[in-house]
């Protein structure tokens, strides 16, 4: 067993770091005018082109840093750290792309990789959330061997500046679950109404309607009747940088908070001698370190698993979903003692520690609540017991 980064994990990091560091100085503008200027965002993403973090999750040969999963929760870990969502300027497309046909990635991944285009995910309606097997939204044929496409979208995250949408849609009469490509300049395509959130985040998340939507049959992305097992698959890659993100963001929490209690003199000495604090600094070195070694582990397992085994999926993603439940509910609790141990000016905005608290809250709810987690824990522990899910991989299953 090796719990030490190489050097080339180190050197990711460091870059990674570096980039959070470009990044940070534009926390302050997007908190207080609810998003950036057009400068500042192209400023940004000459940052992730310089120090080549653009696409983490998509191949060298089409554009992206082509990082394994291991390498990309080394990054996220670290972007993780900015508030305002700022992590989410650093492009990464959504992984049901790594479907597309050599067309498709012509017009969506390549340039999308590069910077030029954006996707967002469109799977929750008003009435499919936790259940997006029940999405309504439906893809009926017409006479030309396409589709029109009808329904509604809700939380579209980085929908109001996506140029082009992955839809699960219902394949009609059949009713196939499938993924479509719907360029968001198609006639039809409107957004309806873009909610303010308890965060404040770089970019929106718009409800959409689509209303009769012609596509031709080469919207259609990994196959008519793939759409779940794309959605899971996608559920999976980003529960794990969820896990990274989360923690690096309760890393920033608790350094802000220890270097306060140290500085911070009530009672005649820095709260940081007081024991309830230091109970506060204790639990949440535990709640980081536990979760942090957990994702590194489980990430590594993702890049030695065998892709041919399907049982062995089955199994990451639970463990998946323990990393997500995890960091997620871990980092809430780190981020609300920062805030404890700020006293009143954890509530201020203009401190870090009150951001990161406000935006910590969606990760027990989005790409899967907590609850949703743990049934998809138990759930397998039921079906295929717990050994795999509680020890580590056997040589044997290794590549
Ligand atoms: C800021 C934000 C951004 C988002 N971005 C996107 C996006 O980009 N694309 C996208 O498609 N979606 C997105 N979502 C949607 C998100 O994935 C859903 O909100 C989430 O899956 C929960 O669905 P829901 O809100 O409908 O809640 P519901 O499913 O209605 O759940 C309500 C409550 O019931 C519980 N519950 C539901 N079913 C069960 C069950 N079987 N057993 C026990 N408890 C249960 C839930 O855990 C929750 O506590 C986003 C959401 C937010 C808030």
């Amino acid at each position: 067993m090796e719990f030490a980064y190489t050097p080339a994990l180190l050197e990711l990091k460091n870059r990674a770091r570096d980039l959070t560091e470009r990044i940070l100085p534009f926390e302050d503008e997007c908190e207080q005018n609810n998003g950036l200027c057009e400068q500042s965002h192209a400023a940004i993403k000459q940052a992730v082109l310089d120090t080549g973090l653009q696409a983490i999750n998509t191949p060298a040969e089409y554009g992206g840093a082509g990082l394994s999963i291991l390498e990309q929760v080394v990054v996220q870990d670290e972007l993780g750290k900015l508030t305002n969502a700022l992590w989410d300027a650093v492009w990464r497309p959504a992984n049901p792309l790594a479907h597309a046909t050599a067309q498709q990635r012509e017009r969506y991944l390549i340039p999308e990789a590069r910077g030029e285009r954006r996707d967002a995910v469109a799977i929750s309606e008003k009435d499919a959330g936790s259940d997006f097997s029940r999405a309504k939204t439906t893809a009926t044929p017409d006479n030309n061997g396409g589709y029109v496409i009808n329904g509604e979208k809700w939380f579209v995250t980085v929908g109001d500046v996506a140029d082009f949408l992955i839809v699960l849609a219902y394949v009609e009469p059949e009713h196939e679950p499938t993924m479509f490509l719907i360029d968001v300049d198609t006639p039809g395509v409107k957004i309806t109404n873009v909610p303010r959130y308890t965060h404040t985040f770089v970019y929106e998340h718009p409800e959409f309607v689509f209303d009769n939507v012609h596509v031709t049959s080469d919207a259609v992305l990994g196959g008519v009747g793939q759409g779940l097992e794309l959605t899971r698959d996608w559920f999976t890659e980003e529960r794990l940088m969820i896990g990274a993100r989360t923690i690096g963001a309760a890393e920033r929490a608790l350094t802000l908070a220890v270097e306060w209690a140290r500085e911070r003199v009530q009672g005649g000495e820095p709260i940081i001698n007081r024991q309830l604090i230091q109970g506060m600094i204790a639990d949440s070195v535990v709640d980081i370190t536990t979760n942090r070694a957990l994702t590194h582990q489980v990430a590594w397992e993702f890049d030695n698993a065998d892709p041919n085994d399907a049982t062995m999926r089955k199994t990451l993603h639970a463990k998946a979903a323990t990393v997500k439940l995890a960091a997620s509910e871990a980092s809430n609790r780190v981020v609300d003692r920062a805030v404890q141990i700020f006293g009143g000016r954890g509530y201020i905005r203009d401190y870090p520690v009150e951001r990161l608290w406000r935006e910590l809250r969606v990760d027990r709810i989005w790409e899967g609540t907590s609850e949703i987690q743990r049934l998809v824990i138990a759930n397998e522990a039921n079906k295929r017991g717990l050994e795999n899910l509680l020890s580590f991989p056997n040589p044997a299953d290794e590549k």
